[in-house]
């Protein structure tokens, strides 16, 4: 969970914020993303003059990606700032996707649809792993085995390419 007391905000006029959300939260339902751990929301909640919110901090991610050379699995994580504006409904206009509205009478702002948004428009679809002299730094194998593609590799196919070989026509 994460989330603003907006009562204690307005009596403070900042607050630290500290908070995560479980890999398996269903937010992350369709994203495409997948999580080998919570993502952790650090910042600090500021009050506006005119009744809204601000929030700065940073979210860090923790992706599984399937390499998209050997596709093996990586973890990478991937840590963004984070910096999020909310008004009062009645001066959100909802023109600016970066301005979210704060219901009059909430007590409590949950910012996990916007952390979701942030890190949607944000976190890597595709990953591949670094190379390095000519060799994958996960796998170890060879990165041109990957280039040349299935029909060049020695004779020996992936198992991985062999749907792909079933397709071809020629
Ligand atoms: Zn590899």
């Amino acid at each position: 969970m994460v989330q603003i007391n907006l009562l204690r905000l307005r009596q403070s006029r900042t607050l630290a914020l500290t908070g995560s959300v479980g890999q398996d939260s269903e937010i992350w339902a369709g994203s495409g993303l997948k999580f080998s751990g919570a993502v952790e929301v650090t910042g600090t909640a500021a009050l506006t003059a005119g009744g809204g919110v601000i929030v700065q901090g940073a979210w860090k991610a923790p992706l599984l990606y399937e390499c998209g050379r050997c596709l093996d699995e990586l973890q990478v994580a991937v840590e963004k700032p984070l910096a999020l504006v909310f008004v009062p409904a009645g001066e959100w206009e909802g023109s600016d996707p970066d301005v979210r509205p704060i219901g009059d009478h909430d007590t409590l702002l949950d910012l996990e649809d916007a952390i979701r948004e942030e890190i949607l428009l944000e976190a890597p679809r595709y990953y591949t792993a670094a190379e390095e002299s000519g060799r994958c730094v996960r796998c170890g194998d060879p990165t041109d085995r990957f280039k040349s593609g299935p029909a060049e590799a020695d004779g020996e196919v992936d198992p991985r390419w062999s749907a792909l070989r079933a397709l071809r026509t020629d």
